[in-house]
């Protein structure tokens, strides 16, 4: 055994250990630089609810002989803490989803249900806005996961699909079971979204059109939360869109089959 060799093959392992450890540093500190983002973005969007309800509640105290004026404060008070409290749900929504530690409910989902689900909780948002809600497509197809989660991600996408559209146009959402995957898409006819909003738009707190956001209650966290839940389901999302003429979000998962009776049972009754 040649000691040269021996010293030149381990200043070899020397180095490269030391690239594994080099790399490991960055990957740590861009996580820990995404937490300190993730942290200052969370207080700087709370402040602004947090700020109006003192100021409210200042205006309460000075007009306290004007009960007009006290109930139009209240009123914009209880916007604001229904603003702070969606805001904090989904704040918890994505730490829970982008914790570590895999789906805790992993029980066959009926994919049927999840649209119902989320479809029932955006009716009558729908009505409101004068959009035309509907589901077509595929029934009968299931997945693996956790139900709430996948309810929550489509909702978000119907919700979205809802705001960013006009009076008087449709919102579908459809589903393909095919080949092993199931797809389900929510499509709107909306304002569409531009190509570079389209790289940018699934990150936390990104918004393409910020003060269209803001007024309607947005958080740009919604779609933040259906990347990590769908990726969580070993699946992808997928965007199509065209600015001015609308927009196609595709949720892909891995599809299981149908599981015995006694199973869905269970589950429908919960
Ligand atoms: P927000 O709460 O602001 O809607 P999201 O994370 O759900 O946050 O969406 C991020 C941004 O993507 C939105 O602010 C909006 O600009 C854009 N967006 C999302 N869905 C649609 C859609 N269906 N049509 C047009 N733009 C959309």
């Amino acid at each position: 055994l040649d000691p040269r060799l021996v010293s030149a093959r381990a200043s070899v392992i020397g180095a490269r250990m030391a690239l594994v450890i080099i790399r490991d540093i960055t990957e740590q500190e861009r996580l820990d630089q995404m937490r300190r983002d993730f942290v200052a973005n969370t207080s700087h969007e709370l402040k602004t609810p947090v700020g109006a309800v003192s100021l409210l509640a200042e205006a309460i105290e000075s007009a306290a002989d004007d009960p007009a004026q006290v109930r139009i404060f209240a009123a914009r008070i209880s916007a604001e803490a229904g603003r702070l409290g969606q805001l904090t749900g989904r704040i918890m929504s994505l730490s829970r989803l982008q914790a570590d530690d895999g789906l805790t409910d992993v029980d066959p989902v009926s994919i049927d249900e999840v649209i119902a689900a989320s479809i029932e909780a955006h009716v009558v948002q729908a009505d409101s806005a004068g959009v035309d809600l509907t589901r077509g497509g595929d029934r009968g197809a299931w997945v693996r996961g956790d139900a709430q989660i996948l309810i929550e991600a489509i909702g978000n996408l119907v919700a979205n699909a809802i705001v960013y559209s006009p009076r008087g146009s449709r919102v579908g959402v459809g589903v393909k079971a095919d080949g092993g995957v199931v797809e389900i898409a929510v499509s709107d006819q909306g304002i569409g979204i531009s190509e570079s909003d389209r790289e940018r738009i699934f990150e936390r707190f990104y918004r393409a059109d910020e003060a269209r956001s803001r007024r309607t209650g947005g958080t740009g966290l919604g779609l933040s939360i259906v990347k990590h839940a769908t990726q969580r389901h070993g699946g992808e999302v997928r965007l199509w869109s065209r600015p001015g003429r609308g927009s196609t979000f595709t949720v892909r998962l891995p599809q299981i089959d149908a599981p015995p009776i006694e199973d869905t049972g269970k589950k429908r009754k919960k």
